[in-house]
């Protein structure tokens, strides 16, 4: 009995010495003392073992006693065994900086640094702009009559866009840009989503591209000449790198700029002989400059710098001789603007490579830097837009759409999907703001954009997939009645540009958080390098405690012992404690899956894939408990706010498992399994009860509905289009009144009150007016909400020959 409670007094106190990461000294002196007792009062071969325990702790922990013999011989294998780091790589990892992602490596995050920043609002003249400008450009447009009839904006739309500085948001005060903050940039871009030509067209020169590479490299002259014609519209920039043989692996490209002697504007200068070939270049058949990447050699090295410089940016006007600019590519859903170029001996001065000469070869490092902020908010805000945009048409349709004498939204069928649509809104509202509000404080999170890029994305499909469903054929029928059907063909397209989702998941997320925020890898990787044997000894013996106190606290918090401190409050603090578990479990797996694989984990993308859904979904966790702690709360938000953190849990927790089931080293996923899920899964989907709450929620007029709508386009009073959204709102305010005199008519028909031919309900009120069961108020009333719902389900039809193209080769199939 004894040895029993010796040996747990060991255990706990080696527990405790790990969970806190005490170090090598506070074991050595648990073991001794537990030791002692036992040799005392209890077994010697207890005793022994732990007095061994202490010595081989004190001989590998102590830096003193291992740095003669034990850390000599690991950094011997540890150079061999270190995965290379290409250059294209180390571009990345030096890119950009790591923040909240980094905490949740460390597999004890330190919430205050989650809390630190308080999201604040937008400045007066961004709200303003949002109000005035947005909800005016955002009324004039109907996706029908852009996709389909015009295939472009109306004219009226561009120019306002160009007036009123929508091209021109990232662009400084001084050049005349709006010099709009992140969170503003992000709102705009999602209250825009509704229609999909009309946010790409205005996210775009916004987004990575000839501003912003302006902005940050462009030398003085450019920056003068350029920035004030970007930000009043009379230049349109596209950026072109892509092309036929380099798609998602941009650094391969084959455009050749050729450094020689050219002449231009009738002198003989040293300037780069262009050849290209690029597609899928947006805003390209109307763009007046195009930023190009190209492969810089100098064959003769006329610069003296070399032969191959490498890959180069260059800002290059449309009207420059050689330019093949203006044909279109029709991209799926919306065709926005979007098309190839091609260049063939196009000769440009020096002076046109963006910063100059002395940039000459920096292309890529310029792109990379950039891109952090611009994926963060470009496509994350449109999925976030289009997110809410269908929770609000989907509560709405579902709830005025009655089959069964009883409205869609209340079948659960349906309400399973109306509850995935709202939580996935509510998760990417609140991580495009906060993550937005982290760029605004000076971060430029480059794990957390591609994060934001794949699931953001991956949410907006799965939500418009979900929308389309239960608009039934409403949805399906194209035409200018239809609010949904253009955005769900388009969603591909944000899947696959900037970073295509499926390679983001399984190379990118995972694979550059492993280096770049793990707190030591990257410290070793350096020592490495510098071959400094003293650096690596901190850095691998820190690692090596920080393993074992990931061990110790992914075990304990599994089990329920010593929960984690969270500052949140009681509806929240379950979900930041599960997330403190998670966060220690994955800094175990993502260790244990750089050690076992070493460099083969570049090329097992699904074991990097399960990882990367791991960290996604905790990202994702906190920036929903961060908006829940610091926004103001709506009666029933605390239901979508704990269904949305239920569902992440679940699937961090469905990612561990199958990470575990797949690792290739069972023994080790063996031992993982134990320490991580001791007690098997904890997390299952969100509760049936759950389900029903928050899918009424969106489909009735609550405060969480006009939430999650807060920054759509709500009213109707502008502009030339429809809004779905405002009749759907004024619909739902009066349902409640509709529902009980629809039941009251339905009640009356099945009792054979009324004739048993007033099949339509229009006839039913007229009937249920004649026989008093209806008051004249009550009969005005349905007539005309019943009016309105109609109006709302009609679709659209068109002449015979509308669709066809060929008019020639249409047939007659009803000739006689
Ligand atoms: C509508 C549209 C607009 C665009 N706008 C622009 C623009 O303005 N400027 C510009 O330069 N480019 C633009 N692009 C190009 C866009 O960025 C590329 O399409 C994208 O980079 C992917 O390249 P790809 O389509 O050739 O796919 P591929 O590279 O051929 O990839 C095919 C599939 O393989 C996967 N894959 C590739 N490599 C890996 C890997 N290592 N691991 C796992 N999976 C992998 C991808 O995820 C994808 O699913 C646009 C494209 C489209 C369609």
């Amino acid at each position: 009995m004894t040895t029993l409670i010796i040996t747990i007094l060991a255990i706990t106190g080696l527990l405790f010495v790990m969970r806190r990461e005490l170090g090598a000294l506070a074991a050595i002196i648990v073991m001794t003392i537990t030791g002692l007792l036992a040799w005392m009062i209890a077994s010697k071969v207890l005793a022994i073992l732990l007095f061994a325990g202490a010595a081989v702790t004190a001989a590998c922990g102590l830096s003193i006693l291992r740095s003669q013999w034990l850390t000599p011989a690991i950094f011997k294998i540890f150079k061999k065994v270190a995965p290379k780091v290409s250059q294209t790589e180390q571009v990345a990892l030096d890119a950009g900086t790591v923040g909240w992602d980094g905490e949740l490596f460390t597999g004890k995050p330190n919430w205050y640094k989650l809390l630190d920043n308080p999201c604040s609002g937008l400045s007066d003249t961004e709200q303003a702009f949002l109000d005035k400008q947005c909800t005016e450009v955002v009324s004039r447009c109907n996706a029908w009559n852009i996709a389909v009839e015009r295939a472009d904006l109306p004219k009226d739309v561009w120019d306002y866009l160009k007036k009123e500085g929508f091209l021109g948001m990232i662009i400084p005060k001084e050049y005349g840009g709006l010099n709009f903050s992140a969170k503003a940039q992000s709102a705009v871009l999602q209250k825009l989503a509704v229609n999909e030509s009309l946010m790409v067209s205005v996210g775009v020169p916004n987004s990575l591209g000839p501003g912003e590479l302006l902005l940050k490299y462009g030398t003085q002259e450019q920056k003068d000449h350029y920035l004030p014609r970007l930000a009043d519209g009379r230049d349109v920039p596209c950026f072109g790198l892509t092309g036929p043989r380099a798609g998602s692996d941009a650094t391969s490209i084959p455009d050749t700029g050729i450094v020689c002697k050219g002449e231009f504007d009738g002198k003989e200068i040293i300037g780069i002989k262009l050849n290209f070939e690029k597609r899928w270049i947006t805003l390209a058949p109307i763009a007046t400059v195009v930023g190009l990447a190209f492969r810089m050699f100098d064959p003769d090295n006329l610069l003296g710098k070399g032969q191959d410089r490498g890959i180069t940016c260059a800002l290059i006007p449309r009207d420059t001789k050689g330019m093949e600019i203006g044909r279109r590519h029709c991209p799926i859903g919306s065709p926005f603007m979007n098309g190839p170029i091609k260049g063939k001996d196009v000769f440009i001065p020096l002076d046109y490579i963006i910063g100059g000469e002395q940039m000459a070869g920096e292309g890529w490092r310029m792109l990379v830097e950039c891109l952090s902020v611009g994926r963060c908010i470009t496509l994350p805000s449109s999925a976030a837009g289009t997110s809410a945009f269908a929770a609000g048409v989907s509560g709405g349709f579902t709830r005025i759409r009655r089959q069964f004498n009883t409205p869609v939204a209340d079948m659960e069928g349906v309400q399973e999907a109306l509850a995935r649509i709202a939580s996935q809104s509510y998760i990417a509202q609140a991580a495009v703001n906060q993550t937005a509000n982290m760029i605004d404080q000076g971060e430029k999170p480059a794990v957390p954009s591609a994060i934001l890029k794949y699931h953001l994305t991956e949410m907006s499909r799965s939500t418009l997939t979900d929308a389309m469903d239960v608009h039934g054929g409403k949805a399906v029928t194209l035409g200018p009645r239809n609010y949904l059907g253009i955005s769900y063909s388009g969603s591909p397209v944000s899947i696959t540009v900037e970073g295509a989702n499926i390679m983001t998941r399984s190379l990118m997320i995972f694979g550059q958080g492993a280096i770049r925020c793990h707190p030591y890898v990257l410290k070793e990787l350096d020592a490495k390098n510098a071959d400094d044997i003293k650096t690596f000894d901190k850095a691998f013996f820190s690692h090596l405690g920080l393993i074992f106190g990931n061990a110790a606290r992914s075990l304990t918090l599994a089990l329920g012992i010593g929960k984690a401190a969270v500052p949140f409050d009681s509806a929240a603090k379950p979900y930041a404690q599960a997330l403190a578990r998670f966060s220690a479990a994955f800094g175990l797996c993502a260790d244990a899956a750089m050690t076992t694989l070493g460099s083969e984990l570049k090329m097992r993308e699904l074991i990097s894939a399960r990882l990367g859904d791991i960290l996604s979904n905790m990202y994702l966790a906190s920036m929903v408990l961060k908006h829940w702690h610091e926004s103001d709360k709506v009666e029933g938000e605390q239901a979508l706010m704990e269904y949305s953190l239920n569902l992440l849990m679940y699937r961090a927790e469905n990612a561990l498992d199958e990470f575990l089931q797949n690792l290739p080293n069972r023994s080790v996923a063996n031992t993982l399994r134990v320490l991580t899920m001791p007690l098997g899964r904890r997390w299952d989907k969100p509760h049936d009860d759950a389900t029903r709450t928050i899918a009424r929620a969106i489909s009735t007029d609550t405060p969480v509905r006009s939430k999650l709508l807060a920054n759509l386009w709500t009213s109707d009073s502008e502009g030339t289009a429809e809004n779905p959204i405002a009749r759907y709102n004024a619909l739902l305010k009066d349902y409640d009144k509709a529902e009980t005199l629809y039941r009251k008519v339905t009640k009356a028909y099945n009792k054979g009150e009324l004739p048993m031919e007033a099949l339509h309900p229009e006839q039913r009120f007229e009937e249920a007016l004649s026989a008093g069961i209806y008051t004249k108020e009550e009969a005005d009333f349905m007539r005309q909400y019943e009016s309105s719902v109609l109006d709302m389900l009609t679709v659209d039809d068109f002449p015979f020959d509308a669709f066809a193209h060929a008019k020639d080769a249409l047939i007659n199939h009803n000739a006689a």
